[in-house]
């Protein structure tokens, strides 16, 4: 049995990691590690990674790994990871992923558990685009890149995790996406 609750939620942009990784937080009292919304943050602070980091988010392109690398090893370590953690967002490529690997054993934790959300491209077109007004890159023809951009780089990343992936509906209301995944982990809802 392990102690620690280490998640990794995937998915296509507009699969709702983020809504579920809020509700997976207040059921396990572990923080969210959303790397979008670190990057939105450090682009509000007009930081030196947020402005580096803005021109590319616009696009839709990917961050450099380096810079991601970085900025998740540095949260691992804090302490309020201690009990767990659901990463949203990360890793969204083969490198960030290995990365991982080697930065979990570093700090000695315990294996990570991964559920990928899963959702037809249309209705992920359809959910980025009713998103649109809050976000700078939920405009069509960023969502269109973001979706080639996911399908190109992190969908491989399903695959380096084939031993422990589950994969979970995304469709339908939000508290049965959110037992489906509880389900997944072993968890009563
Ligand atoms: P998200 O909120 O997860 O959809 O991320 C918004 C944007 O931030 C992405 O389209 C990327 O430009 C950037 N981003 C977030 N996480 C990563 C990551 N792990 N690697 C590279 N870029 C990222």
């Amino acid at each position: 049995m392990s102690r620690e609750m280490n998640l990794i939620l995937m998915g296509p942009p507009g699969s709702g990691k983020g809504t579920q990784a809020v509700r997976l937080v207040e059921k396990f009292g572990i923080p969210q590690i959303s790397t979008g919304n670190i990057l939105r943050e450090a682009v509000a602070s007009r930081s030196p990674i947020g402005l580096r980091a803005e021109a590319i988010m616009t696009k839709g392109d990917l961050v450099p790994d380096e810079v991601m690398i970085e900025i998740v090893r540095e949260r691992l370590a804090r302490s309020d990871c201690k009990p767990g953690f659901v990463l949203d967002g990360f890793p969204r490529t083969q490198k960030q992923a290995a990365a991982l690997d080697k930065i979990l054993i570093d700090q000695g934790r315990e294996p990570v558990r991964v559920i990928a959300l899963t959702v037809a491209d249309e209705e992920l077109r359809r959910r980025i685009l009713a998103r649109g007004e809050g976000r700078a890159d939920d405009t069509e023809e960023t969502a269109a890149r973001r979706l080639e951009v996911y399908r190109r780089d992190t969908q491989p990343v399903l695959d380096h995790y084939r031993v422990q992936l589950r994969s979970v509906v995304g469709t339908g209301a939000l508290d049965d996406v959110t037992k489906r995944i509880l389900g997944e982990l072993g968890a009563a809802a």
